[in-house]
């Protein structure tokens, strides 16, 4: 999962939203929905998430399958008023929004318990297995324990046992282990052109992963941070900053 960026909608398309949302009920937000989608503001909606996917206009939970429609991080059916609210709002693949449906569950005092890729870092809260390729919570060194954000988020979407999503993380994490190896073999490297080697290489938002804690004892990554501390750095820096517009 990769952190995206919401911009904020062109003017007709967010007076839209405005304007639908006070009347929209529990009674009539299925109906309301299916008319709205026929729109052109909508389907301007449609278009900007599609830009904040990046190029290959990825599902925002698992960011291996096309994302093909709107989905809403709180259901519409439970949030009727969160509807037609632009922040509520992501892109999906058919097989996540399948396996979120209707699920939000909430915290203990009343958070989500899902990660929204749009409004916080996703590695915060899930780990990456780059032997199997599955995404599993992270552990929480300060409690002791996952993080309950991230076992929600894998259980719910069931990011732990997808074959076909875990072999696209698998390649991907290699790819970026050879685009350093590759790098490293080199007797000076050029931290501009890994960089952008390693964003083109980035697939699944792994490059966050790879250059945060784990590259303290993850070969390549490990060799490239005490090698070469500046370029380690400027790729930290530079997966931090993603961004789909660049
Ligand atoms: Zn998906």
């Amino acid at each position: 999962m990769r952190r995206v960026h919401r911009p904020a909608l062109p003017d007709t398309a967010q007076s839209y939203l405005d304007r639908r949302r006070p009347a929209t009920t529990a009674a009539n937000v299925e109906g309301a929905w299916k008319t709205a989608r026929q729109t052109q503001s909508m389907r301007t909606v449609l278009g900007v998430l599609q830009k904040m996917a990046g190029a290959r206009e990825r599902c925002m939970y698992c960011v291996d399958s096309h994302g093909s429609d709107i989905e809403h991080f709180r259901p519409k059916s439970a949030y009727p008023m969160h509807a037609f609210v632009w922040s509520n709002m992501l892109l999906c693949c058919a097989e996540c929004g399948r396996f979120k449906g209707d699920r939000f569950p909430l915290s203990p005092t009343g958070q989500p318990s899902l990660v929204d890729p749009s409004a916080e870092d996703p590695w915060d809260h899930l780990d990456f297995d780059p032997d199997t390729g599955n995404l599993t919570a992270r552990y929480n060194i300060a409690s002791g324990t996952p993080s309950a954000k991230g076992e929600c988020t894998v259980q719910v979407l069931q990011l732990d046992r997808r074959e076909a999503m875990a072999e696209g993380y698998r390649r991907t994490f290699l790819r970026l282990a050879a685009c350093v190896r590759h790098a490293l073999s080199a007797d000076a490297i050029d931290a501009e052109s890994l960089t952008a080697t390693l964003l083109q290489a980035d697939d699944h938002g792994l490059m966050a992963w790879c250059f945060g804690p784990v590259s303290a004892r993850l070969q390549p990554f490990m060799d490239l941070r005490r090698k070469a501390p500046d370029v380690w750095k400027a790729c930290k820096t530079a997966a931090a900053q993603w961004r789909a517009q660049d």
